[in-house]
């Protein structure tokens, strides 16, 4: 069983350029509602990206890490303005969102002297044996041994499917609470921390309610776990902040955050992790891999952050994000087969009925010049809307016209 649809026309690469948020390919021209692999935060051609790619390709393709700490040390003082002001070291060696799971995984242990890494049910944070381990998702992990031991999984805060069965009013908030009982009854007792999702991604987009947060925050402090917030698919910018723990989240107060995705803005693969001063325990042997913090990686990484900034792409995505939303809870009232419509800024989903195949309607929208994604697993049959943040409201009400055009065939 696959988790999510990604069908392509296959052709040799030349037949695929990308501008802004559109995909040309065979003649056609696509939106691209996933953003290449929820990563294109900047679009495919965001042209100050791209000319200093060029100039770097110019003097040198690679560089060991030794060479690169003080570039990475100018990244993080410019990306200061953006975090909290807890967040005070980084790791930028990693390239993939896994590595930089993985890191933390490392921080968390080494820091604290524990074991355990808790998580959410049906989350996902990479494809390594680590990252995997600490995944919600062991049904995609069915024909391979991995070691999930250490790992226990707790209840995802999804209102619309909820664990133990309550009213969101007045549920208190047992989804966070009763971590206490995992933590006593079926851990090691020695739990170093909780990894989340701020919006559980591949999981279905779930957004948790307001007060999640917080009342999750509490119970780690109270129980002395540290946080990890992944956000890997809600960073640089998806959900309106530069962090989602810097903004719709931010009662959260993460401990450490891993990012990767959107960082490359232009889908250069770059990633890494952000940790309070006090958990910069790693010796650089402890963690690091041949292309980490490679010359392309944090140029790519600098100019993201430079053109987020410059171009105040962050306002856009709240200019945007809300009328998207409100765009698609329009169609969910003119299509039944559109429900469930979810997200924050430019990281959106509905679900499909269970009658209707996500595969179909992925192929159907992309005749109406759409890319979208789906995820089959979690409790609906999701489609995600998550366009690069670049976005322009008239592109927004395109989006809406072909993605209904795509609905209307259903009703034929
Ligand atoms: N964390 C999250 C939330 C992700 O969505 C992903 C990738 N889908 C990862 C980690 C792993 O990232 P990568 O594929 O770059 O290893």
């Amino acid at each position: 069983m696959t988790s999510s649809v990604t069908e392509a026309p296959s052709s040799g690469l030349s037949e695929y350029t990308g501008r802004g948020i559109y995909l040309h390919a065979h003649g056609k021209q696509y939106i691209d509602c996933a953003s290449g692999t929820f990563n294109l935060s900047l679009g495919y051609s965001a042209k100050e990206v791209v000319d200093a790619l060029h100039a770097q390709l110019d003097r040198c393709l690679h560089l060991s890490s030794d060479f690169t700490r003080e570039k990475s040390l100018e990244i993080f003082e410019m990306m200061r303005e953006f975090l909290p002001p807890h967040i005070g070291a980084f790791w930028f060696r990693d390239i993939t969102g896994s590595g930089a799971t993985e890191g933390a995984i490392r921080i968390a242990q080494k820091a604290t002297g524990k074991s355990d890494i808790f998580s959410l049910f049906l989350s996902h944070h990479g494809q390594t044996v680590g990252a995997t381990g600490v995944s919600g998702n062991a049904f995609r992990h069915r024909s391979f041994s991995l070691p999930f031991a250490n790992s226990v999984k707790i209840p995802a805060p999804d209102c619309a499917n909820c664990f133990y069965s309550q009213r969101p009013d007045r549920c208190g908030m047992l989804c966070a609470t009763r971590l206490e009982d995992f933590v006593e009854y079926a851990s090691s007792g020695q739990v170093a921390a909780l990894i989340v999702e701020p919006v559980l991604g591949n999981g279905g987009n779930i957004v948790p309610p307001p007060g999640y947060f917080r009342v999750l925050r509490e119970t780690c402090d109270k129980l002395g776990v540290l946080i990890i917030a992944d956000e890997v698919q809600t960073g640089f910018g998806r959900t309106g902040s530069f962090f989602a723990s810097t903004g719709f989240a931010q009662e959260l107060r993460p401990d450490i955050i891993t990012f990767a995705k959107g960082a490359g803005g232009v889908g250069i693969p770059v990633a890494g992790v952000l940790m309070r001063p006090e958990l910069d325990v790693l010796e650089p042997w402890e963690h690091s891999t041949t292309s980490g913090a490679n010359p392309l990686a944090l140029v790519a990484l600098e100019e993201t952050v430079r053109y987020l900034r410059d171009h105040r792409v962050l306002e856009n995505v709240a200019t945007v994000g809300g009328p998207l939303h409100q765009g698609l809870t329009d169609l969910a009232r003119r299509f039944p087969n559109v429900s469930n419509v979810r997200g924050v800024g430019l990281m959106q989903a509905f679900d499909l009925p269970t009658s209707l195949d996500v595969q179909s309607f992925i192929r159907v929208a992309r005749e109406h010049g759409l890319i979208v994604r789906g995820s089959r697993y979690g409790f609906g049959r999701t489609v995600k809307i998550r366009p690069p943040l670049i976005i322009t409201p008239d592109e927004v009400r395109e989006l809406l016209v072909r993605l209904s055009d795509a609905l209307r065939t259903y009703e034929r």
